[in-house]
């Protein structure tokens, strides 16, 4: 996409054919190329064929030239490029090398996050970086992207291969795009009435609506659809919080048996579990809860009293499991 923005020391705007010469000074330099995928070049009219032959006006992909406004030169150019598979902006730059250690990049991505948020939603920005190289994993430190695993690539001439770290970084919606960052805003603010208790990955809540008595939900801390976008620690410790949720429901409300379920909801689709107490006979025909027609029918809401007898039983159990 073609944008043109400014931040406090830099100007955003579109490459052209004619900045061929001021991008061969990073394109050519074995600096700046030594972790980059495409092949170092020698010639600037080889880069001028480069910038000729670019497609500028992919929505999914913003590269842009950056320049410095004190001095007007163009020192570098990258952006994100958003990778549907995986719903997730990936970053990447390329400043030439008496520009490093000023913080152009960091500012220029921070900026450029708000530019295409008033277009379209960013829930998580990826980036991936040979292991031994600090300058980028400083970059990514800064912009608030964590590890997530190990990996590798290589040069598109395939005359390298590097191992390499994946980062990224889950970015909480605003609440009017989605319905869980808005509960536990609320719940934050100590304005929602279901909340039990904090857990170290997320909110545990009841229900709004008890049709199931003991219908208890573990809200994710991280903005996140699905399990593969946590890090490994934090999804490990996630996924024993439900456990240890669901053994709190258990032993409190008694049910035959439990029913787990990983949702997301609307747009957003923020996951989080609901925890199910079944018991025989509990639906027209056996099976999951969605079939009963008032699962969500306002007569089901329980009365402050039995409400906060269940979040006070419930909350008392979750403490004795986690040993407090
Ligand atoms: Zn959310």
């Amino acid at each position: 996409m073609k944008v043109h923005f400014e931040t406090e020391r830099l100007l955003i705007r579109p490459l052209e054919p004619s900045d061929a010469e001021a991008a061969f000074r990073w394109c050519g330099d074995p600096r700046v190329n030594t972790y980059m995928i495409y092949p170092l070049y020698h010639r600037v009219e080889d880069v001028r064929a480069w910038l000729e032959g670019r497609d500028a006006d992919d929505p999914d992909n913003y590269d842009e030239g950056i320049v410095l406004k004190a001095t007007g030169e163009l020192i570098g150019s990258g952006g994100m490029r958003y990778h549907r598979e995986r719903n997730a902006w990936e970053i990447g730059y390329n400043l030439r090398a008496d520009q490093w250690g000023h913080g152009y990049t960091g500012e220029y991505l921070t900026a450029l996050m708000d530019v295409i948020r008033r277009s379209r939603p960013i829930e998580a920005i990826d980036g991936i970086f040979a292991a031994e190289n600090s300058k980028s994993r400083r970059v990514m430190e800064k912009l608030g992207m964590v590890w997530v695993r190990d990996t590798g690539y290589e040069k598109l001439d395939h005359s390298e291969t590097f191992a390499a770290k994946y980062y990224r970084r889950n970015l909480p919606q605003p609440a009017e795009l989605c319905d869980i960052c808005g509960r536990i805003e609320q719940t934050r603010a100590g304005r929602n009435p279901y909340f039990v208790r904090e857990l170290e990955t997320g909110w545990v809540v009841l229900g709004d609506h008890q049709r199931f008595e003991g219908y208890t939900l573990l809200l994710c801390r991280e903005h996140a659809t699905e399990l593969s976008q946590l890090a490994p620690d934090f999804r490990a410790a996630f996924l024993r919080d439900m456990a240890l949720t669901a053994e709190a429901v258990e032993s409190v409300f008694r049910p035959d048996k439990l029913n787990y379920e990983l949702l997301g909801t609307g747009r957003a689709r923020h996951m989080h579990w609901h925890i199910y107490p079944r018991r025989e006979g509990d639906t027209p025909k056996p099976g999951p809860v969605w079939q009963v027609p008032d699962l969500n029918d306002d007569r089901w809401r329980p009365s402050a009293e039995k409400l906060a007898e269940m979040r006070e039983a419930l909350g008392q159990e979750l403490d004795r499991l986690c040993g407090k």
